[in-house]
């Protein structure tokens, strides 16, 4: 745990940083302090000193005694008026002094008479000035004076007359033990109260500290957990899940085993959102992350990716087919419906669950999840509830990404072309033609739309797409019938075009501006893009058929559609499924699905076209059995414009000469 630690060493660098500040403080206050009363001490001193001389000694003298010597007589007078001071402990010595450095007066009368060298102070108070000192006498030259140790010593010049020059100074010694004393006891208890107070203060600061600090690093923490989880579920987030992915591959590559990575999304959990509210949305995602936590062993991990996905990693699993079978069993258990507020709401959860697996899907964590993404969509397009990934399938694999990224770019470089293949009636005559893409890529040739149009159909780039053909189609028919060329053209339409509800609009404007008849133009809509999304095909087809074009159902016969769901929808048009045409000379199989739909298209009011008419023999048998239109490579293969118009006066003359007479020439073939 680096936690407390953190915390302890700030407190602890407080405490240390702080401590001797705080010290340092205090012995400069109690130094300040100490020189303060001393001062104090010494001023008091002088100003007994100043009173006492002007109170006692002054009224008693004239200016004159101080001359020479006071005799015994006013000595023992002058000592007596004194006698007050004295006798206190306040004072230790008096002495007079006068001009010419000689003793008049003390109240040791030993010394009374006798001349000194004058001290500096004596001088500054001969000259006028109160003048101090603090002297040890612990030296003093008087034997008995040495037991006073400390004193302060006071000079005062002794004036008669305002103005006049000191006549002589006053001396006192004040001992100084009581005054330290004094000193002493008011510096403790000073230094105490600050030394209290800085504690106080100190202790205060350290609580502010040491709260400040536990709250920062609770901050920390929570800020950590925040960056790593999901606020709604409190599960791991993707930062989190891959940084746990990649702590088990290293492991596994250690240890070689494998790991397991499933991403997970529910399928129409937008319609919960969208029709109960998003707070029944947000808790169906906590009871899903719950319910999977709950299936999963200690040290899986289960992450929410964001919106309706999640993932789960499998840091031990031993195998792929393991992997899936969790993955399965998760399914499972999310089937059983979710009761939310109060056991009234029951939601279905409803996962696609796409399985990747190191090593085969992948060597590190972004890897793995893009492939189990991958996977997940394939098993919510083939609604198979769990799919493992599969390189050979997969639409996002590092050369389809190039294409597509180069798809991007085709339209503006004018890359697209279309190529015509014609739709032959077989009762005579040219009806029109498929108008087929194909993208001249500058490196790679002409590309077929099977390579590049399921790719688009997974981006953006299929509306665009749509509208490139459509607009180039219905100029190329404009200008064929400016050129006396009228026929009719139909257009492919992917499932990503019928979920598009501009498209009515789109196609109504291009007409217009093309000023095409909507009856010259067929959209083709493969049967499993119809039944994809019955009721919002059906929608839009409505709106198309309202605009007067023909619709036709390609590819029929490969999307098991019903048949009151076909007779429902507004449709021209019934194109039977290659597959099923070039084969109906071998496989009586196909020959009777061809002959069934033919009369059923028939039944239902429609067109029927065999597309995939390669040999003539097909050809004589779809004449043969009613069908109405064919297209197929024994015709011709999808040719550029130019040649298809001389493709089509080739072809009108050839049937001109089979009206002749020419009964057994074969019908496929241009003369
Ligand atoms: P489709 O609409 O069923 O078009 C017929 C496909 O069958 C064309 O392939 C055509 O060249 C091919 N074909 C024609 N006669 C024969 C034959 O006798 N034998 C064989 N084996 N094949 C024959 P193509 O041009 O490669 O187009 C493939 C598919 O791509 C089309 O199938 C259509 O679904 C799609 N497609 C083509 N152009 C577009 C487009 O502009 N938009 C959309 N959405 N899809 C398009
Ligand atoms: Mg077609
Ligand atoms: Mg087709």
């Amino acid at each position: 745990m680096r936690l407390p630690s953190v915390r302890l060493s700030l407190v602890a660098r407080f405490a240390l940083l702080s401590i001797v500040p705080t010290l340092l403080l205090g012995l400069v206050l109690g130094r300040d302090l100490h020189r303060r009363n001393r001062d104090e001490a010494v001023t008091d001193a002088r100003t007994v000193a100043k009173l006492t001389a002007q109170l006692r000694i002054q009224p008693q003298l004239s200016p004159g005694d101080l001359r020479r010597p006071l005799d015994a007589d006013r000595a023992r007078r002058l000592t007596a008026t004194l006698r007050s001071e004295l006798d206190t402990d306040d004072v230790a010595r008096i002495k007079l002094w006068n001009r010419a450095g000689q003793v008049v007066y003390s109240d040791d009368a030993s010394i009374i008479g006798r001349s000194f060298k004058a001290s500096d102070e004596l001088e500054e108070a001969l000259d006028g000035e109160v003048a101090s000192e603090v002297t040890n006498l612990k030296r003093a030259e008087q034997a008995r004076d040495r037991h006073n140790g400390e004193l302060v010593e006071v000079y005062v010049p002794l004036r008669f007359r305002p103005g006049s020059p000191p006549a002589g100074a006053f001396e006192i010694y004040v001992p100084y033990r009581a005054v330290a004393a004094r000193i002493q006891a008011q510096t403790r208890h000073t230094f105490v109260l600050l030394l209290g107070g800085l504690g106080l203060l100190w202790a205060t600061l350290f609580r502010i500290v040491a709260g400040a600090s536990r709250r920062l690093s609770q901050q920390a923490a929570d800020n950590r957990h925040q960056a790593l989880h999901d606020a709604l579920t409190g599960l791991p987030n993707r930062t989190l899940f891959r940084d746990r992915t990649a702590q088990a591959l290293l492991a596994a590559r250690r240890d070689g085993g494998a790991v397991g990575v499933l991403v997970m999304d529910l399928d129409r959990f937008k319609d919960v959102n969208d029709s109960l509210g998003h707070h029944v949305g947000d808790l169906l995602l906590k009871r899903v992350g719950e319910r999977i936590r709950e299936r999963l062993r200690a040290s899986d991990t289960v992450a929410r990716l964001g919106g309706d996905e999640f993932a789960v990693l499998l840091p031990g699993v031993p195998d792929r087919a393991t992997a899936a079978s969790v993955a399965r069993d998760l399914r499972v258990a999310l089937e059983d419906p979710f009761i939310l507020e109060n056991d009234v709401q029951q939601i279905h959860a409803e996962p696609s669950i796409g399985v990747a697996v190191y090593p085969e899907n992948g060597p590190d964590a972004d890897m793995l999840l893009q492939h189990a993404d991958v996977a997940m969509y394939e098993a919510k397009r083939g609604r198979l509830g769990v799919a493992e990934y599969d390189a050979e399938r997969d639409q996002s694999s590092p050369a389809r990404l190039a294409l597509l990224a180069d798809l991007r770019g085709a339209i503006d470089r004018d890359e697209l072309v279309l190529h015509y293949q014609p739709k032959v009636n077989l009762a005579g005559g040219i009806d029109g033609a498929e108008a087929l893409l194909r993208w001249q890529h500058p490196e790679r040739g002409l590309i077929p739309p099977a390579e590049f149009i399921p790719l688009a159909e997974q981006t953006r780039l299929m509306r665009p797409l749509t509208l490139w053909v459509l607009e180039a189609a219905l100029r190329q028919s404009r200008e064929w019938r400016r050129g006396g060329l009228d026929i009719a053209l139909a257009v492919n339409l992917s499932a990503a075009n019928l979920a598009d509800p501009a498209l009515p609009d789109d196609i109504a404007e291009l007409l217009r501006r093309m000023d095409v008849p909507p009856e010259r133009l067929t959209l083709e809509i493969t049967e499993s893009t119809a039944m994809a999304d019955p009721s919002r095909a059906q929608a839009l087809l409505v709106r198309l058929r309202d605009l007067g074009v023909g619709l036709s159902i390609d590819d029929f016969g490969t999307g098991h559609s019903s048949l009151a769901y076909l007779s429902s929808l507004p449709v021209t048009e019934l194109k039977i499924d290659r597959s099923f045409v070039m084969s109906i000379v071998r496989d009586l199989d196909d020959a009777v699905i061809v002959r069934s739909t033919i009369d059923l298209g028939h039944n239902l009011g429609l067109r029927v076209v065999a597309e995939g008419v390669e040999d003539d023999e097909t050809l004589h048998w779809l004449t043969d059995h009613g069908c109405d239109l064919a297209q197929g490579y024994g015709l011709t293969r999808p040719l550029p414009a130019a040649d298809l118009a001389q493709w089509l006066s080739r072809w009108s003359a050839r049937t001109e000469l089979d009206a002749a007479g020419d009964e057994d020439r074969p019908v496929g073939a241009p003369a």
